[in-house]
């Protein structure tokens, strides 16, 4: 929505909002009569909708910008990972490549090449305290 649209958007919105206060005003100045209560009263309920509407899509975007924010935290997975070697109990830290994934892995203390155990797609999955960022990520994994 650009800016002119939203000016004229709200001009209405705003217009439609405050009619139930100048309707009947302008009502008796035509001369409305005995129809002037039930108009008034039936905008009045129109104009409490309209606001509901507003404060629902306010609500929304709220909920939907925090959603993206929430969303955009999640995607962020942790790299650094400690590998335990099953062979000599040797523990490293680690930082995992986020493109591909470690099959092989030599440990630095007794030189024994790991890899990785079961289904596992990476050493890290099968040695590590934290699994590879595909696998943190819900991605298919290389
Ligand atoms: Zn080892």
């Amino acid at each position: 929505m650009n800016y002119r649209k939203s000016l004229i958007g709200s001009l209405i919105a705003f217009v439609v909002a405050t009619s139930c206060c100048w309707l009947p005003v302008l009502l008796i100045s035509i001369g409305g009569g005995s129809t002037l209560f039930g108009i008034s009263n039936g905008l009045e309920k129109f104009s409490g909708i309209f606001m509901t509407i507003g404060i629902g899509f306010l609500g929304f975007g709220i909920y939907q910008y925090k959603n993206k924010k929430e969303m955009s935290i999640n995607k962020e997975a942790i790299l650094q990972s400690t590998i335990t070697c099953p062979k000599c109990g040797h523990k490293k830290e680690e930082t995992m490549p986020t493109n591909a994934c470690q099959y092989f892995y030599e440990c630095e203390n007794c030189k024994k090449v790991l890899k990785p155990t079961g289904n596992d797609c990476c050493v890290y999955c099968s040695y590590g305290t934290i699994a590879c960022p595909p696998i943190q990520l819900d991605q298919n994994c290389c």
